[in-house]
């Protein structure tokens, strides 16, 4: 089958002939729909995450079950979205209420299948779904309603769970609470969505980027605002002098979620989406700290449990209740996924996502 490979740090990704095995004890093979193209799979193409290589990329998507392994519970033609941290349910995290830490989410790549020369493959987190199919252990597949509109049932399992839980889960944005969101990629504009759910207000969204100002304000934004020296001024101006309830950083660079932090009123909270650099050092006063009373805190993968977050976001999607639309850019095949990578890359639209035809 055909799939998206970046071979080693830095390189272009490219579509590759790859062999996958056959489906083990307690495995699927999934033949993909629809996979977004996420932030996360340049942090795998420059090294950010340190994977190894080749590398399938891709890890937020839907498909169906074209092939149950032994000892399965869900029959070929159920249509599914991935997981990239599927629970153990049995680690300190996962009896703890808290399977978005649990202690066995798989690395940033894993072993799976060989390419076309029969070099050893790796696939990102477990999943690699950048691809025309993946293998994987049942409970990285959450079963949802047919008839999704694909593009949008695949953007569920990656950005949308992420934004709409850090908004929900995380922060707890309350009706009223004023919000800002910094960095409009599809996470940020999933927050923004989220936010406007909740009954937040205002909603400020906030890019370097002009063009995402559109697609901030279809997306739940009251004010787009441009990142710049009088960021703080303009937040303030809109909240009476104070800064926000809450503000969400989802670029995952210590410049923006200083920018976040000084957004944020008096005891608010900054919640951090983004992930960043291991050597992007952030430096907060000691007396700033204590005087603003405000919680800095990280949101990973929008603290949910997606065995029961994907199933309700998806019904909430059949029924019209939640419309994913604005989030995603464009629909493009899988020989194009390298050219959307580039325009993600500069920052071009919300989500790209790769459609595979029936
Ligand atoms: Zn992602
Ligand atoms: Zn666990």
């Amino acid at each position: 089958m055909r799939a998206l490979v970046v071979r080693g740090r830095g390189a272009t990704p490219a579509v590759e002939e790859v062999r996958l095995p056959a489906p083990g004890p307690g495995e699927l093979r999934v033949r993909i729909r629809a996979a977004g193209i996420c932030h996360s799979d340049l942090a795998m193409v420059d090294g950010t995450l340190a994977p190894a290589y080749p590398l399938v990329l891709g890890h937020e998507a839907t498909g169906v079950v074209a092939e149950a392994g032994p000892g399965t519970t869900l029959a070929a033609g159920t249509p599914v979205v991935l997981n990239w941290a599927p629970a153990c349910r049995d680690c300190w995290h996962c009896r703890h209420g808290e399977p978005w830490l649990c202690a066995a989410n798989p690395n940033p790549s894993t072993p799976r299948g060989e390419t076309a020369a029969g070099k050893p493959l790796q696939v990102t987190l477990g999943l690699g779904a950048l691809a025309e199919e993946v293998v994987v252990p049942q409970h990285a597949a959450v079963p949802v309603p047919a008839g999704l509109p694909p593009e949008q049932a695949a953007v569920l399992g990656c950005a949308v769970l992420t934004g709409v839980g850090a908004v929900r889960n995380t922060a707890r944005v309350a009706p009223g609470e004023s919000v800002a969101v910094i960095g409009l990629g599809g996470v940020g504009l999933a927050v923004l969505t989220a936010a406007r759910r909740a009954g937040a207000a205002p909603i400020l969204a906030v890019d370097v980027v002009e063009a995402k100002r559109d697609l901030a304000l279809a997306a739940g934004a009251t004010d787009f605002l441009r990142s710049d020296d009088r960021l703080g001024k303009e937040i303030r101006a809109r909240t009476d002098g104070r800064g926000v309830d809450h503000a969400f950083e989802c670029v995952g660079r210590s410049v923006t979620i200083r920018a976040a932090w000084r957004a944020t009123r008096r005891g608010g909270a900054v919640t951090v989406v983004g992930m960043g650099g291991k050597d992007d050092m952030l430096s907060l006063s000691a007396l700033d700290i204590f005087h603003s009373a405000r919680t800095l805190r990280s949101s990973v993968y929008g603290s949910t449990d997606p065995d029961r977050e994907v199933p309700e976001l998806a019904a909430a999607l059949a029924a019209g209740d939640l419309d994913l639309g604005p989030l995603v850019s464009g629909t493009v095949p899988l020989t194009e996924a390298p050219a959307a990578l580039e325009r993600l890359a500069r920052g071009e639209g919300a989500r790209w996502v790769v459609t595979f035809p029936d």
